[in-house]
């Protein structure tokens, strides 16, 4: 009997990194490895990039692993969705061949005490950004990802664009650190209404879940100012919470207003704040309109780009 589960004879779940290890090895030099890091409670967001790694690569890999290191203490990390066996029938369905589903001790075993901090990510960077609101997250992130990337050594991974500040934080972590891995982007996954998919939703009640698209619509509507001339960053943030507060008022949701923790024009890549004018280059996109606001208990997330 080896650690990994044979699920079924056309998909494996990895449980140890030794395992892991000797799958990669065994893969032929020229087969190109996709991966795409999860913390599981999949959706078709993260589907997407496992569609668009099977299409880009002859092999993907899924990891599933809610990473303790990127939630701090006051944060949900006990109560994150957690439903491996429909993530692993998910991924299956999709055609993918292996899933790497380790323990907590297997990636953090006791006495674990190394950690990656990219500049980009450190909560003085911006302080209306993830890095701020959330001071250890994107060490966690960095930090997984690193062991992951060392571990699988994958040629391609996959990331959403809905985490945009972390998509900033991973390309940088994979040019400072001279991973050979290219790096895919994919576009945000909504729901008919807007709403930006995310393993949080499920914990909506009916009457947040109603109010929750304002926050997607009220990026649009600042997108449609930019694209209609204004440039004045605190002019566009400021229509952002205000539009966020009409609408919410509007449908008389009054005590389910969501939670503004930040409004915040940045740069794509280098995550600083944008304060005065908004400037672009030849038509290259590169910055955005990013948003953290909470709904009840819920932290939602999401961002359009200008
Ligand atoms: P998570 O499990 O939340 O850590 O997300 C794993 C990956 O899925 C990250 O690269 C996310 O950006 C991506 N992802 C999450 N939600 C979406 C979405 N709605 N659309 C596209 N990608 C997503």
């Amino acid at each position: 009997m080896t650690d990994s589960e044979c699920n079924d004879m056309d998909l494996i779940v990895v449980r140890t990194i030794k395992e892991l290890r000797e799958w990669r090895n065994s893969l032929d030099r020229n087969t190109r490895l996709g991966f795409v890091p999860t913390m599981g409670g999949l959706h078709e967001g993260h589907l997407s990039l496992v569609d668009r790694s099977l299409s880009e690569t002859d092999i993907t890999l899924v990891s599933i692993f809610v990473n303790s290191t990127q939630f701090s203490a006051s944060e949900d990390l006990n109560t994150y969705p957690r439903q491996e066996k429909t993530d692993i029938e998910l991924v299956k369905k999709r055609g993918c061949k292996i899933i790497f589903a380790p323990n907590a001790t297997e990636m953090y075993p006791i006495g674990y005490g190394t950690f990656v901090e990219s500049d980009i990510g450190k909560p003085n960077r911006n302080i209306q950004s993830e890095g701020a609101s959330r001071p250890s997250f994107f060490k966690g992130v960095a930090t997984i990802l690193t062991k992951l990337f060392i571990i699988s050594k994958p040629n391609h991974v996959y990331f959403g664009q809905k985490d945009a500040q972390q998509c900033a934080v991973v390309k940088k972590l994979i040019m400072d650190l001279n991973f050979d891995i290219k790096m895919r982007i994919c576009d945000t996954i909504r729901e008919k209404d807007g709403l930006a998919m995310s393993s949080r939703n499920l914990y909506l009640t009916n009457e947040e879940r109603k109010v929750a698209p304002i926050i997607y619509k009220a990026l649009l509507i600042g997108k449609k100012e930019y694209d209609e001339g204004e440039r004045k960053s605190k002019q566009l943030k400021r229509l952002v919470i205000d539009k966020i507060k009409e609408m919410s008022e509007s449908i008389g949701k009054d005590e389910i207003l969501p939670q503004v923790i930040y409004v915040s024009i940045c740069n794509r890549w280098s995550m600083e704040e944008v304060d005065g004018e908004i400037t672009d280059s030849a038509g290259i996109s590169k910055n955005l309109i990013c948003i953290a606001a909470m709904l009840g208990k819920t932290r939602l997330l999401d961002n359009v780009v200008l």
